[in-house]
């Protein structure tokens, strides 16, 4: 049994915990506050609007609109041997914004501003730890989760 987001302890965690069981599920789940109703993606424990800690998950469907991108040509330390890579900033249409890696469903060349994404996680199982980014891929695109990395 995996232990999600590390320390099982740790309240901060625990409190979202249950939005890596949606992810593997095939869920992208934002959170919706009980007392003023503000939408947040990634999902957040306690309200950045009221404070509140009474939240409760919200399904996103992950369609987002293309805001800015970039191709890092240095890349930072880890990262040099898949360099150059295209990372964007998109819009969830829901709400919040995102940064991502271009998945393999885009090239380079298609890449614009405006256009429409799809934002898919990609979930790597670890040992002690479950990590998630997220991919943007072709709208439509869906995920398969629970790839190994190892
Ligand atoms: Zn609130």
């Amino acid at each position: 049994m995996f232990k999600w987001f590390g320390k099982v302890n740790f309240s901060q965690y625990t409190k979202v915990s249950e939005f890596a069981n949606h992810l593997k599920d095939g869920h992208l789940m934002g959170s919706k506050c009980k007392q003023c109703g503000h939408e947040s993606f990634p999902p957040r424990a306690d309200c950045n609007q009221c404070l509140s800690g009474d939240f409760e998950y919200l399904e996103f469907g992950g369609q987002a609109t293309l805001l800015s991108h970039t191709t890092i040509h240095a890349a930072p330390t880890g990262f040099e041997d898949v360099a150059p890579y295209t990372i964007g900033v998109v819009d969830l249409k829901e709400t919040g914004r995102l940064l991502a890696w271009f998945g393999d469903t885009v090239s380079d060349d298609e890449i614009k501003i405006g256009m429409e994404l799809q934002v898919v996680p990609q979930i790597f199982e670890e040992l002690e730890e479950i990590k998630v980014y997220y991919s943007l891929e072709k709208p439509g695109t869906t995920w398969s989760v629970s790839k190994s990395a190892m």
